[in-house]
């Protein structure tokens, strides 16, 4: 096969910690690596102001900064990177196509997937400008910052009541708030929270508006029956109504699980050959940057050896 300057031995697409951890290994691999980041590459933790939990840092890291270190890694180690969403994925043919935005066709003997996935949000305008200044969607992450303070969790499902118990680690009490009159999540979870005493459960109720000045300090809800609202003098409010794993552009082209996940062996493999996939993408559980960047070196070293494999 001819090679041209947009083909490349792995080619990998998303650019958070999964993807750029992969690039670095890809490239320090000796791969011709391109990571394909979209228009604003970094993935989730641009999203956060300070991250506390990543190996290696001291001092809390802006999550800008620590995405602007892994970019510049990937770089230096001979990674390229380009700032264009891919459209859609050929995985029929080999090589691998992938084509962006631009309309520039790239293509690859391997391919990562790293796509990750974004928290879902209310939406509420009030709660989009407060998103890193006192608006979470991970308990895991900034529970932390909350010790002997107040907050509140916005949801019913497992995910929201395991936030809640786990909040009650370090807050002084939890407001938790679903819309509706009972909630979702299995009953082992629910007997847990029952049983709780920092948990105040607030049912058939939204929440109605993040308030504050440069950081939240109350959460307006909203009851769904009476329209009556109610002010939560709370520094931090958790929103835990689940998460899309981004998986659009592979759909209909690789295995997924009922939730929308890439099912991988433990492997990283993907259903199709050549194909591999990192980060929160693959994972229901966890969504951390540490296991996406694991997952991402995971998924390097496979498809490195799947190089040599094809080369035989
Ligand atoms: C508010 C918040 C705070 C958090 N705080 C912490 C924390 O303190 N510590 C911690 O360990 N974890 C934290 N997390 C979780 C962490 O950010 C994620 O687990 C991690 O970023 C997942 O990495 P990823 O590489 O799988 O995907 P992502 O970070 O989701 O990155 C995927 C990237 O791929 C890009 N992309 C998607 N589709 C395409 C496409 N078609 N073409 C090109 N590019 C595409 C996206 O735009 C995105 O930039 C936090 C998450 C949030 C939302």
């Amino acid at each position: 096969m001819t090679e041209t300057n947009n083909h490349y031995q792995i080619v990998i697409i998303g650019s958070g910690p999964a993807g750029f951890t992969a690039a670095i290994y890809a490239a320090r691999g000796g791969a011709r690596t391109a990571l394909l980041g979209g228009i604003a590459p970094g993935g989730q933790l641009l999203l956060t102001t300070e991250i506390e939990n990543y190996p290696g840092f001291i001092d809390p890291m802006v999550g800008a900064d620590l995405m602007e270190r892994m970019l510049k890694q990937a770089k230096r180690l001979g990674a390229e990177v380009f700032t264009e969403d891919a459209v859609s994925v050929d995985l029929s043919v080999r090589p691998f196509a992938v084509t962006t935005a631009f309309g520039r066709v790239y293509t690859a003997e391997a391919l990562i997937a790293a796509t990750g996935a974004r928290a879902r949000w209310t939406g509420l305008p009030s709660e989009q400008k407060f998103i890193g200044k006192g608006v979470s969607g991970c308990a895991t992450c900034d529970g932390f910052f909350y010790r002997g303070r107040e907050v509140c969790v916005i949801g019913g499902g497992d995910t929201a009541v395991e936030d809640a118990l786990f909040l009650t680690k370090f807050a002084s009490k939890v407001y938790m708030v679903h819309r509706r009159d009972k909630l979702r999540a299995n009953f082992r979870l629910q007997e847990k929270l029952r049983k709780n005493p920092k948990i105040e459960m607030i049912y058939d109720s939204v929440l109605d508006e993040v308030q504050g000045d440069d950081r939240v300090k109350a959460a307006r809800i909203k009851n769904m029956k009476t329209g009556l609202t109610r002010v939560l003098p709370t520094p931090g409010v958790f929103i835990a109504i689940g998460y899309d794993p981004a998986t659009g552009v592979f759909k209909g082209k690789l295995k997924t699980d009922d939730s929308s996940y890439i099912v991988t062996d433990d492997r990283a493999r993907a259903s199709v050959e050549g194909v591999f996939a990192a980060g929160d993408i693959i994972d229901p559980f966890y969504k951390q940057a540490i296991v996406a960047a694991g997952s991402g070196c995971k998924a390097a070293m496979e498809a490195l050896k799947y190089l040599e494999e094809i080369k035989k």
